[in-house]
């Protein structure tokens, strides 16, 4: 299938491409190269490099490209930041979306698989949390994720847009290969912070709270490959193209692991003991998000072929210590 990937240069969308061309699929990417890497993308897949924000050269990129279907990833997706600069997010998540399924409808593309995210529950009230429990992003990243979903609902009633939203809980690692991996500037994540402090690229994690109502008092999340996160893309576009209906699905492992437990675990990857240092709560993160995927097991068949946290580290350390300063020189 011919799939147009927007983001497919950045972290989950590099990993997507790269699986979809290992099966048999044929993408393109649409990046504009704000955060993703010209490098991330494989050999002989076409770029386009163009922002959303750019409806001229979304229109052109379909009409070149002639896909079959869209795989959204572009976008803005720290938490953080979204608390502190909302406007950004609502205009690239919500405007820069609404640029891309506007420009599907006019080059006639009726199927897409949209990167949402398990920020759009917010503070659960039952945990692990499946796709029908109530939404309550607590920051703007989460909001303007969920806004996204209800357009798509609206943009299937009005234009027969088909979506699948894959809600995913904490993408990490990185490509069994060692070719991709995880390469933010400024890094906000959790493991590729710890593993920095590992190749003595900072003195030290900071631990964001100690006072969360958890068991060691520090959040918990759930941490998915980002191979899997890639490889439940492929079976969501394929099940659109068999006719199946819009959905949501969410995408982790069912089980939860506090930021303490992640250092621990990283220790014994990495063979050393990993400085830290305990500080205040970062603002707009939930004590807890642990997903129950229970649906994508049984609706599209996923199975993580990563599910064990020693295995996931393993592979963003193998990426880290082979390439210490990302995709630069
Ligand atoms: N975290 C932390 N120190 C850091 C970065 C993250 O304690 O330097 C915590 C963060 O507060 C959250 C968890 O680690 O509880 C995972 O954060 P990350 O930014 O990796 O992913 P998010 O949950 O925001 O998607």
């Amino acid at each position: 299938m011919r799939i147009l990937v927007t983001g497919g240069a950045g972290y989950v969308g590099s990993h997507t491409v790269w699986e979809l061309v290992a099966a048999g699929h044929e993408p393109a990417v649409f990046d504009d190269l704000s955060k993703g890497h010209r490098a991330a993308v494989p050999e002989g897949v076409p770029l386009f490099e163009g922002s959303l924000a750019d409806r001229a050269a979304l229109d052109e990129a379909l009409a070149s490209f002639q896909p079959e279907a869209v795989m959204h990833f572009a976008g803005s997706t720290q938490v953080g930041e979204s608390v502190t600069n909302p406007g950004l997010y609502f205009r690239n998540n919500i405007c820069g979306g609404l640029n891309l399924l506007d420009a599907m409808v006019r080059a006639g593309v009726r199927n897409i698989v949209f990167s949402s995210t398990a920020a759009v529950y917010g503070e659960p009230t039952a945990v692990p949390i499946p796709e029908d429990h109530p939404k309550a992003p607590t920051n703007p990243y989460g909001e303007s994720k969920l806004f996204f979903e209800a357009i798509l609902r609206r943009y299937e009633t009005a234009h027969g847009i088909r979506s699948i939203a894959l809600r995913y809980f904490n993408a990490a690692g990185a490509h069994p290969s060692g070719r991709i991996g995880e390469d933010h500037t400024p890094e906000t994540h959790l493991i590729p912070i710890v593993l920095q402090a590992v190749l003595g690229q900072r003195d030290k994690v900071t631990v964001f709270g100690t006072d969360y109502p958890t068991e060691d008092g520090t959040c918990i999340r759930d941490y998915v490959h980002v191979c899997d996160l890639a490889a439940a893309h492929i079976l969501a576009v394929e099940a659109l193209a068999d006719g199946a209906p819009s959905d949501a699905f969410n995408l982790g492992n069912g089980k939860g692991f506090s930021v303490r437990q992640v250092i621990d675990v990283a220790e014994r990857v990495v063979g050393k003991p990993i400085p830290y240092e305990e500080g205040p709560r970062r603002a707009g993160d939930p004590a807890v998000l642990v997903a129950s995927s229970e649906k994508a097991r049984t609706t599209l068949g996923w199975r993580p072929a990563y599910p064990d946290l020693h295995t996931i580290i393993e592979t963003a350390w193998r990426w880290h210590k082979e390439h210490p300063n990302g995709y630069g020189a």
